[in-house]
């Protein structure tokens, strides 16, 4: 089975946001789950949406703190290239 890192991201917001059939997010998940890399950055995409998810709901979050977020996933999508 063939397996690019470079489009695991693409599924793994699809399948965060509910894209996914039952099957094909099934299948996904036994595909990353078969690579540390991909499986880390499901769990990060996944903790940021939760994460985003609670805090809109309970209060307004500063746009500041999500920036801070977002440059955090950023780093870790461009790890290698950029380092730190
Ligand atoms: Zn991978």
């Amino acid at each position: 089975m063939s397996h690019d890192c470079s489009k695991v991201l693409a599924k793994v917001i699809l399948a965060l946001d509910g894209e996914m059939s039952p099957t094909e997010e099934k299948n996904f998940l036994d595909e990353i789950n078969h690579c540390p890399s991909c499986l880390q950055k499901y769990d990060i995409e996944k903790s940021f949406k939760s994460f985003l998810c609670h805090k809109v709901h309970k209060k307004h979050i500063s746009s500041n703190t999500i920036s801070n977020i977002k440059d955090k996933i950023k780093d870790f999508r461009t790890e290698g290239n950029a380092g730190l």
